[in-house]
C-alpha cells in the first residue's frame, strides 16, 4: 500500500506539509524519519540559508525522506512539478489564509501548507478572496499548518486592530480593491507567456523583469537609506529602527522575505503597475481611497524609478545595471521610463 494512498495529499500541498502530516498520523513513519531536518549553511553574511525542500527535489531533505521510506518518483515527483517564480525563503514562509485553514479542520485534516501560499506575489487567497494571515511567533516551520490554526485560535486580534489606520486599510471597500488588482498580478505570475500576449498586448513583460523591479519595491532598509517604497506602508508610523548591515544584492534579495503583508500588497500592486499588467488609472483610484496610509499609488514610473534609487555607492549602481543587462531582450516602454528614474543624477 503507497503512503500516498494511506494518507493522500491534498490539492497544491507542499511536500514537507504532506510528510509532517504522514509522522502525525503513522508512527511508523515518525521513527523512519527520525533525525531528518532542513538543513542550513552560512552564506557570505554570516546569515543562515536553508534548503527549500517543498521546491528542491535535490535538497538532502527530500533525498533523505524519499529513500528512508522507500518513496518511489510518482509518489513525490507530483510535489515538485510546476516551475514555481520568486518565492519566499523556507524559514520566511509564514502567510497563510485562515479560511483555507477552517476548511481543513471541517473536513477532518489536519491544517496543511499550501504551495502557493510560498509565492512572493500570493498576498490574498484566490479562493477566499482574502489578504493572508501571517504567523506571528517563530515556530518549526514543517507543520506550520497546524501552527498557524493553533496559534489564530488563541491570539485572534490583530496588535494594531481598532486604530483608524487599521480600521481604514481593512475595510471591505479597501481590501476589495486591492484584492481585485492583486489577484490580476497573482494570474499574470502564474500564467504562460503565450497567455500573457493575449491579456496584455504585444508589449509584454516577463517574470525576470517583474521580479527586479519587485525586488527594488521591497528592498529591505540599510543603514544608508530607508529601503524600497513597500516599507513606508505601517499602520503604526513608527520608526523602522532595525536596519540590516547588508550588501546591496542581499538588501534586493532578500527585501521581500522581510516585509510584512500588508507591504507585500503594495509591492506587487506597484510592479503590476510598473509593467503594465495594471493599468495607471486603476492604480490611481487607490490613491485616494488609502489616504496618507501608502501616498504612492499615483506615482508615474519615473517617480517610482526615482524612488527606488536606493544606492550607498557607485557599485550598487553598477551592480544593478548587471542585473538589467541580464534580463531578457524586450522593448517595453514602461519599463524603460522605470529605469530612466533608476539613473543617478552625476
Ligand atoms: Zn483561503
Amino acid at each position: 500500500m503507497r503512503l500516498l494512498d494511506l494518507c493522500p495529499a491534498s490539492v497544491d500541498e507542499c511536500f514537507s506539509s504532506w510528510i509532517y502530516r504522514c509522522m502525525i498520523k503513522f508512527p511508523w513513519v515518525r521513527f523512519s524519519l527520525e533525525g531528518v531536518s532542513v538543513k542550513a549553511e552560512s552564506d557570505r553574511c554570516g546569515e543562515l540559508v536553508y534548503e527549500d525542500p517543498d521546491f528542491d527535489i535535490s535538497s538532502s531533505y527530500v533525498q533523505d525522506v524519499t529513500s528512508r521510506l522507500n518513496l518511489a518518483q510518482d509518489d513525490y515527483f507530483r510535489f515538485f512539478d510546476k516551475k514555481p517564480g520568486k518565492l519566499l525563503s523556507w524559514q520566511s514562509r509564514r502567510f497563510y489564509c485562515r479560511d483555507c485553514v477552517m476548511d481543513d479542520i471541517k473536513n477532518n485534516i489536519l491544517p496543511y501548507w499550501r504551495r502557493s501560499w510560498c509565492s512572493a506575489v500570493c498576498v490574498f487567497c484566490p479562493l477566499h478572496e482574502k489578504k493572508l494571515s501571517s504567523i506571528r511567533f517563530n515556530c518549526d516551520p514543517i507543520g506550520r499548518g497546524w501552527r498557524a490554526f493553533s496559534e489564530f485560535s488563541r491570539y485572534p486580534y490583530h496588535q494594531y486592530q481598532g486604530t483608524r489606520n487599521y480600521n481604514l486599510w481593512e475595510s471591505e471597500s479597501l481590501q476589495k480593491a486591492l484584492y481585485d488588482l492583486a489577484i490580476q498580478v497573482f494570474e499574470w505570475y502564474g500564467s504562460s507567456e503565450e497567455a500573457r500576449v493575449d491579456s496584455a498586448g504585444a508589449d509584454v513583460a516577463s517574470t525576470a523583469y517583474f521580479d527586479l523591479v519587485f525586488e527594488l519595491l521591497t528592498q529591505a532598509p540599510s543603514l544608508h537609506n530607508s529601503g524600497g517604497l513597500s516599507w513606508s506602508f505601517t499602520f503604526a508610523f513608527k520608526l523602522r529602527l532595525g536596519r540590516y548591515r547588508k550588501d546591496y544584492s542581499w538588501l534586493l534579495e532578500n527585501g521581500v522575505n522581510e516585509v510584512d503583508v500588508n507591504q507585500r500588497v503594495c509591492g506587487v500592486i506597484l510592479a503590476g503597475k510598473v509593467l503594465g499588467i495594471l493599468s495607471d488609472e486603476e492604480v490611481g483610484r487607490l490613491d485616494c481611497m488609502v489616504d496618507d496610509l501608502f501616498p504612492y499609488f499615483g506615482l508615474s514610473n519615473l517617480e517610482l524609478g526615482f524612488r527606488c534609487a536606493n544606492y550607498s555607492s557607485i557599485g550598487d549602481y553598477d551592480y544593478l545595471l548587471s542585473r538589467i543587462g541580464r534580463l531578457p531582450y524586450s522593448s517595453q516602454a514602461r519599463f524603460d521610463g522605470f529605469v530612466a528614474g533608476l539613473t543617478p543624477e552625476m
